[in-house]
This record gives C-alpha cells, sequence and structure tokens, in this order.
C-alpha cells in the first residue's frame, strides 16, 4: 500500500469506528471509577479495569489481566508479542477518574456521557477515558485495514488505576515489573492538543521542590502596645523574607537559580491564559517572559499556606513565631537537589533581623523532557501531519507527572512521547468535563498511522 492509500483507508476505517466509540465511551463513563473507596464503591473500578482488559483481549490482544500495585489499585496489562525485528510500542492510559466534584455545577448527568453543542460530557470522558477509547479505536482500524490478524509491532497497553490518586501505585510497580511493560516507544496518552485540531507534543513537565520555612524570634507572644517598635516580629520578618522571593514585576527571584529561560514551541496567548487561570479584570499577569516562558520554562514559587493568627479571634500581640509551606516548580535543565539547596541558602540568607529560621523539605520531584529525534518520534511527527493535515507544535505542562521519570529511570533508551485528547476545553478534573469526538477520530488515526509505519 502506498502512504496516501493506507491514509486514507484509515482515515475512513476509523471514521466508520466512531459509533462504536461513543458506545464504549458511554460505557466507561457509567463505571464510577474514582479510585477512593471512602467515595465511590470500590466495585466500580473493578468493573472499569474488567472492561478494559476484555476490550484489548478482543481486539487481538494476549495475556489481558489485572495486576495488583503497591497502593491496592490494579493495573490492567494486555499484549501482543513483537513480530520478529519489530519494536514494541507502550500504550499508558488510566481508567481512574477524578471525582465530580459540585454535583450542582454539573449540566449534564456525571456518569452519563451526553452530547451536546458537538462534544460529549461526563466525568472521564477525556481524563483519561477518552484515550482508553483512542487507543481501541486505532488498534481495531489497524486490524481491519493493514493487519489482518496481525499488527506490525509489538504492543504493551497499560491502564493505571489510580493516577488522580496520586498514590503511586503504578510509579511503585514498574521498576519491579520492567520486564513486563518494556517497551521501546512509549505513547502516554494522558494529555492532549494545544487546541482542538492543532496537534501537539507536550514536551517537557516541570518538577517541584516543597518546602516548610519557620521563623521565630519571641519565647511567647508580647502585647504590641508595650513591646511593639523594638520587639523582633516573626510574622513581619516572614513577610519580608517571603516577598524577597519575587520581583516588584513578580518574576521568581531565588539566589542561584537561573529565570530567564524562554519557551520556543507555541505561544501561550495572554488573553487566552486570563481566561483560562480566572485572572480578573485589570490585574497585571507575572514577569518579564511570555506567558509561555512563565508557565513552562521558568521556575515559579508559590506560597502554599502561612501559620498566621485567623482575623477574627486574632489579639494585640507581636507574633514569636510563623510558619510558610512553599512549592517551587521548576523546569527542564534545574536540577531538584541543587534547587531545595538554592531555595534553602536563600531563605536563611534573607531573614531578616538574625530571626532564628529553619528550613525542612518536604520533598522534591524531577522535571521531565521528552527526547526528540529518534524513529518513533518522527514517524508520531509524520502520522500527525498526515492525520491532522498539519504540523506539530509542542507545549510544556506546568504540572508533574511523577511516573514519566520513573519510565525514563526504568527504560533509559525508550522514547517517551505525551499526547492525547484533554484539550483546553476539556475542563479535564472540573465539573462539566467533556471530549470533542473529532479529537479522539483524529488521535485514533494519528495512533494507527504511527503504529503501521513505525515498525518500517
Ligand atoms: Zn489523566
Amino acid at each position: 500500500m502506498t502512504d496516501d492509500s493506507r491514509t486514507a483507508a484509515l482515515r475512513a476505517e476509523v471514521r466508520s469506528l466512531m459509533p462504536r466509540a461513543k458506545a464504549d465511551l458511554t460505557e466507561l463513563v457509567s463505571y464510577r471509577s474514582v479510585a477512593d473507596p471512602r467515595q465511590f464503591p470500590a466495585e466500580d473500578c473493578e468493573r472499569a479495569a474488567q472492561w478494559v482488559a476484555d476490550a484489548f483481549r478482543e481486539v487481538g490482544l494476549t495475556d489481558a489481566g489485572l495486576h495488583e500495585t503497591p497502593d491496592g489499585s490494579k493495573a490492567v496489562v494486555a499484549r501482543y508479542p513483537a513480530p520478529a525485528g519489530a519494536p514494541t510500542v507502550m500504550l499508558y492510559c488510566h481508567y481512574d477518574v477524578q471525582p465530580p466534584l459540585d454535583d450542582a455545577a454539573w449540566h449534564t448527568p456525571v456518569w452519563q456521557l451526553t452530547e451536546k453543542g458537538g462534544r460529549w460530557y461526563g466525568r472521564g470522558a477525556a481524563d483519561c477515558k477518552g484515550n482508553i477509547v483512542t487507543h481501541l479505536t486505532a488498534l481495531r482500524a489497524l486490524r481491519e485495514t493493514v493487519g489482518g490478524s496481525d499488527f506490525p509491532v509489538g504492543i504493551t497497553l497499560v491502564a493505571e488505576g489510580s493516577e488522580e490518586q496520586g498514590t503511586g501505585g503504578l510509579e511503585a510497580f514498574v521498576p519491579g515489573n520492567a520486564d513486563l511493560l518494556r517497551a521501546d516507544a512509549l505513547v502516554i496518552a494522558d494529555c492532549g492538543n494545544f487546541a482542538v485540531g492543532v496537534p501537539t507534543f507536550t514536551q517537557t513537565l516541570r518538577g517541584n521542590v516543597n518546602v516548610i520555612v519557620t521563623v521565630e524570634t519571641l519565647s511567647g507572644p508580647m502585647h504590641s502596645g508595650m513591646f511593639g517598635g523594638p520587639a523582633p516580629d516573626a510574622l513581619a520578618a516572614m513577610i519580608h523574607l517571603l516577598a524577597t522571593l519575587r520581583d516588584a514585576k513578580g518574576n521568581t527571584t531565588i539566589d542561584g537559580l537561573t529565570a530567564d529561560q524562554t519557551w520556543d514551541g507555541v505561544q501561550y496567548p495572554a488573553e487566552q491564559f486570563r481566561a483560562d487561570a480566572g485572572v480578573l479584570d485589570g490585574v497585571d499577569l507575572l514577569g518579564d517572559g511570555t506567558v509561555s516562558d512563565m508557565v513552562w520554562a521558568r521556575p515559579a514559587l508559590t506560597v502554599l499556606g502561612i501559620d498566621v493568627p485567623p482575623v477574627v479571634g486574632s489579639s494585640a500581640a507581636i507574633q514569636p513565631r510563623s510558619r510558610a509551606r512553599l512549592n517551587l516548580r521548576i523546569p527542564p535543565g534545574i536540577d531538584p537537589d541543587k534547587a531545595l539547596k538554592a531555595l534553602t541558602a536563600h531563605l536563611e540568607s534573607h531573614t531578616p533581623w538574625h530571626a532564628k529560621v529553619s528550613v525542612e523539605s518536604e520533598g522534591t520531584g524531577a522535571p521531565f523532557r521528552s527526547g526528540t529525534g529518534g524513529p518513533a518520534r518522527a514517524a508520531m511527527e509524520a502520522a500527525f501531519h498526515a492525520a491532522y493535515g498539519r504540523e506539530a507544535t509542542t507545549e510544556g505542562q506546568g504540572g508533574s507527572i511523577p511516573l514519566c521519570n520513573v519510565f525514563a529511570g526504568t527504560y533509559p533508551d525508550a522514547e517517551i512521547m505525551l499526547i492525547g485528547v484533554e484539550e483546553p476545553k476539556c475542563l479535564i478534573h472540573a465539573p462539566n468535563e467533556s471530549v470533542d469526538p473529532t479529537e479522539i477520530e483524529h488521535m485514533a488515526l494519528t495512533e494507527a498511522l504511527f503504529l503501521a509505519t513505525y515498525a518500517g
């Protein structure tokens, strides 16, 4: 088959499979698979896992089964052995979902896939059940048109069962089961395009450093009238200290930490960012860089909490002690241990009045950057171009996916690509989550083309 006729055949096949994709997604969304038995019955996770295992067995993968992971959740793994000389591709997704949050805020039933204005609504419709259905549709289309009864590459389907809980079940499972999951290319389908119709690799993830800083000045609270003035005020010292972490424009300023990096992929328009972030009219965005620079390429420090007396119940007293919890997001290129050292040294050296300061680390996470230039990436770029009719771009993600670092550490030679159907309109994690069915269709076609061509 020529490239063009293969693309045309797969495109027609994927399109004809879309009603089935909708039926599958309807079934999957009906399971209330929030991986927290205090909120939803554990049976719903079990049934969702079983459904995923059955569906991928039916499409031709073998030894489909549920594997218990250290946090008690079950990962679905199904495989197709690689034909001689062909590489193996991991298709990652997760079947657990976020809780609905505010039921009353939903305009459609939370657990019933509902079409409205051309989109499909329901919890998990995009994150990540839409990606499960995308994998399924790609494999079905490939089977019908190119492979006959065979796939051209080895396939390892991994569907995680507790991704949204952050309890790290699969992260802990991977190193001890490296051979079960081993692949040459990992397609992490838990991301999405920059916008509908704009094929996008999520190229980087920020890492983070969390600390608690404590400032002490007095043996106890003192009357602000009798002592206010000369008495060292721990809360004032904390306010002074925290203010040194940003300059007047809002750039993060930590001694020894670079903060002038630039993003060379897609540019996040300021107006769109303002709307996405709910920035109030007239309030400035922070920093010297573009939105993309600030959110994907540079460090950003956020004060998560401060222990202070609440307004109601506070007394006329000078505070002897104050604590703050800080979260520092770091882009690829910054080592988390070095960032922790720099932040700690900054806090110690900028505490005023010789107040007693201590900094305690809560934990660090490494940033992540996908490799480029490998054969899998090249095949996926070509597949994106054929499916969407335009070049793929790159974006970052301000948050972290710790599993990516575990995969990178376990399979250092594998190519890791982050893609998916979760574009910004999906409102993942929020009420009224939805998916654009054209994204499922185009991503399924992309994936099918990738699997068909990567082997060569
Ligand atoms: Zn997800």
